[in-house]
């Protein structure tokens, strides 16, 4: 049984003193190991790399402040690709952490700007969505979700609504069934037949969420972005083998509230932390060895119940990737942010 794997990334910060060449290398509140991927110290203290508060922790793979867009790819995202690609395995890759803290970089990097050429700031979908493709004869399609306030939103939708900046678009139902799993009803699945044409749908949903959010004060933070590929592979005289590969930019988990936090922003507030806080809880459910379906909460949020049957470790492959920044203003939010990292390893 394969189990969900858990991957720290430390975004880089503009100023930072280059690590030394001891083995220890330190970066602002957190350090790394040279000869040692799967280490990681958090520490508050100033200079001290070893104050009485260092904690050390281990994940399956910890990236330090340099470490390329590729080489998060093939430690992370590149088992799930294909898990789904050569073993007919659903797989789903999670981007956390607080705002700002890189989750859109790892998750899309410069899809916007890089047309459809490869180069070294391609994302985790770009990269995910070519390796995919050089699988043929699968017929593949793609939709991009953003789940904002316990509502799903269609990016990808070609209805008129939905291309008028700041109109009402209406929000969508998660749809389950005990076999076929579950869908978004009347969302958007844009055939696809290659990966170039794959990459501009989840540009052209990119571009979208990126124009609500403008219009909607900053939503996109504060909303999951969710890209699923359907792959359906048929062999002759028999039922076609259909699976999911899902991309999920979870919104930022930072303290969203304080003492004078009220109205909208409260309830929308608690609606992020719900949600988050369930994916922590379903991760970790289906964790345990012999799971109980039955008592996971997955009817706790949309996200996981759009998930229902691409999370869990005895059939699917799942990574978690937590963005942390290692300023040690941010200590607070690192350090809680890594919680819950050690909440679903
Ligand atoms: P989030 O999605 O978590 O809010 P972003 O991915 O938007 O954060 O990152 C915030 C800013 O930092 C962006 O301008 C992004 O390009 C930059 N950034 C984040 N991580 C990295 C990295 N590993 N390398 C280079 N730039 C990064």
């Amino acid at each position: 049984m394969s189990s969900i794997r858990v991957a720290v990334r430390i975004r880089p910060l503009p100023d930072m003193p280059s690590p030394s060449k001891s083995n220890i290398q330190k970066h602002g509140c957190v350090s790394t190991l040279l000869d040692d991927e799967t280490f990681l110290q958090v520490s508050s203290g100033g200079s001290e790399t070893t104050g009485s508060d260092a904690d050390e922790q281990k994940y399956d793979y910890v990236f330090p402040p340099a470490s390329s867009q590729s080489n998060l790819y093939e430690n992370t995202a590149k088992r799930v690709v294909l898990a789904s690609r050569d073993y007919s395995r659903d797989g789903t890759i999670f981007f956390y952490g607080q705002t700002g803290a890189g989750k859109s970089y790892s998750c899309f990097g410069d899809i916007l700007k890089a047309g459809n050429a490869a180069t070294d700031e391609n994302g985790v979908v770009v990269r995910g969505i070519r390796e995919l493709f050089e699988e043929e004869g699968v017929q593949r399609s793609v939709s991009f979700y953003e789940i904002f306030k316990e509502r799903v939103y269609d990016l990808l939708a070609t209805t008129k609504a939905s291309k008028n900046v700041g109109a009402k678009i209406p929000s969508l139902n998660v749809r389950t069934h005990p076999t076929k799993g579950s869908w978004i009803e009347g969302a958007a699945e844009i055939n696809v037949d290659s990966a170039d044409a794959c990459i501009d749908a989840v540009r052209k949903g990119f571009k979208q969420r990126a124009i609500g959010s403008t219009a909607m004060n900053e939503q996109s933070s504060r909303s999951h972005g969710v890209v699923r590929l359907k792959n359906v592979r048929k062999t002759k005289g028999k039922t076609p083998i259909v699976t999911y590969l899902t991309f999920v930019d979870l919104a930022g988990s930072e303290r969203q509230t304080d003492a004078k936090t009220t109205g909208e922003r409260l309830k929308e507030a608690s609606s992020i932390n719900k949600s988050l806080s369930t994916l922590g809880s379903v991760i970790f459910a289906l964790g345990k060895p012999g799971n109980d379906r039955e008592h996971v909460p997955f009817r706790d949020s949309k996200l996981t119940l759009l998930l229902r049957n691409s999370l869990d470790p005895a059939t699917c492959e799942t990574c978690v990737v937590v963005n942390v920044s290692p300023c040690p203003k941010q200590y607070f939010e690192t350090t809680s942010t890594l919680k819950f990292a050690r909440r679903v390893k």
